[in-house]
C-alpha cells in the first residue's frame, strides 16, 4: 500500500483525507492518506527519512520551509513555497498547486471569464493571494492587488508582475474588472464581511471568493444579488488537490459533484 499525507502544524482540520479517500475509492487505488503533524523543529528529520512516503502535501506553517528540502519547479520555484511534493527517481520535487487550483476552479465554474480582457482585481495580499496573482499573471492576465497593508501588495507585485492599487480607491479599477477575487480571510465564519461596494463592477464581471467556510460568503451573496456570476472557494481547494493525486498515482482525478458534496458535509 502506498502512503501519502499532509504535513503541517496543526493538520487535524485538513479536508484532504476526505478528498483522497473519495478518489482512492473511485479509482481503486490501494493507498492511505495520513495526517502528519510536524512542528517546525521536526521538518529536517522528516525529510531526512522520506522513505515511507510516496509523496506529501504541505500546509501551514511549512510551505516555505519545505521548499528548502526539495527541488521546486513551476509556481513553487517562482514563489519559494511548496504544497505538493513527489518523487522523481532519487530527487524530491515540489510545487505549489494553489494558483492552478484557483484557475481550474474558475474555468470549471465560470468559463466565460476568459472572454473579457479587463484586469483581474485581487483583494488581499497573503499566502493565498500571491498564488492566485502568480497563476493569473501566468495566464497572461493583467493583475491588480489591493490590500489593507500596502507593503504586502507591493511584495506580491515585485514577485509576480502584478500592479497594486490603493484599497480606498478600488472603485476606479473595479469599473473595468473582468474578475474580482477576495483573497483575504474576511467573510470567513467568525470574521466580518469584506466591506466592498460591488456597484462599479461591469455586468460581465465574475466574483470569486477563496474563503469556503461558509460556502456562500456575504461577498458572493452581494454579487449574486447584483446578478453577477460567482465562484466559491471550495473549487480551489478541490482542484489544488488534483495535482498531488496526479503526481503520486499517474493521472488527474475528477472534481465532481459527489466529491463536492462529501466535502461540504465536513464544513
Ligand atoms: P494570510 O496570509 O493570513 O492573509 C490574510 C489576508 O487577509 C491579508 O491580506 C490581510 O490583510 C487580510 N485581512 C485579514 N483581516 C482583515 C481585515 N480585518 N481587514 C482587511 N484585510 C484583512 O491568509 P491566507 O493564507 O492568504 O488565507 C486567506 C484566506 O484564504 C483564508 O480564509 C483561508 O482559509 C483561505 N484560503 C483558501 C484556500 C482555498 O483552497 N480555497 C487556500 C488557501 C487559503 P493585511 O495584509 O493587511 O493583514
Amino acid at each position: 500500500m502506498k502512503r501519502v499525507g499532509v504535513i503541517g502544524d496543526p493538520v487535524k482540520h485538513s479536508r484532504s483525507p476526505v478528498i483522497f479517500a473519495h478518489w482512492f475509492e473511485r479509482y481503486h487505488v490501494d493507498a492511505e492518506y495520513c495526517l502528519i503533524p510536524i512542528e517546525p523543529s521536526g521538518l529536517e528529520a522528516f525529510f531526512a527519512d522520506f522513505a515511507p512516503w510516496t509523496g506529501v502535501n504541505v500546509t501551514l506553517p511549512h510551505k516555505e520551509a519545505a521548499a528548502r528540502f526539495v527541488t521546486a519547479e513551476g509556481a513553487g520555484e517562482r514563489l519559494g513555497v511548496v504544497n505538493t511534493i513527489w518523487r522523481d527517481g532519487d530527487t524530491l520535487r515540489g510545487t505549489s498547486s494553489d494558483g492552478m487550483g484557483f484557475v481550474a476552479s474558475l474555468n470549471a465554474a465560470a468559463p466565460d471569464w476568459r472572454g473579457h480582457d479587463g484586469p483581474c482585481v485581487i483583494i488581499g495580499a497573503g499566502g493565498a493571494s500571491i498564488a492566485v496573482a502568480d497563476a493569473l499573471a501566468a495566464e497572461g492576465r493583467r493583475v491588480i492587488v489591493a490590500n489593507r497593508t500596502p507593503a504586502r501588495a507591493e511584495a506580491i507585485a515585485a514577485r509576480t508582475g502584478a500592479e497594486t492599487h490603493p484599497l480606498g480607491d478600488i472603485a476606479e479599477v473595479l469599473a473595468e474588472a473582468a474578475l474580482l477575487v477576495n483573497a483575504t480571510s474576511m467573510g470567513m465564519n467568525g470574521q466580518p464581511p469584506l466591506p466592498l461596494d460591488l456597484a462599479p463592477l461591469p455586468a460581465h464581471a465574475v466574483v470569486a471568493d477563496i474563503v469556503y467556510n461558509p460556502l456562500r460568503t456575504p461577498l458572493l451573496e452581494a454579487a449574486e444579488a447584483r446578478g453577477l456570476k460567482t465562484v466559491d472557494g471550495l473549487g480551489m481547494l478541490l482542484h489544488q488537490a488534483t495535482m498531488g493525486f496526479e503526481k503520486w498515482f499517474g493521472h488527474r482525478p475528477a472534481v465532481d459533484a459527489e466529491l463536492r458534496a462529501k466535502v461540504v458535509r465536513t464544513l
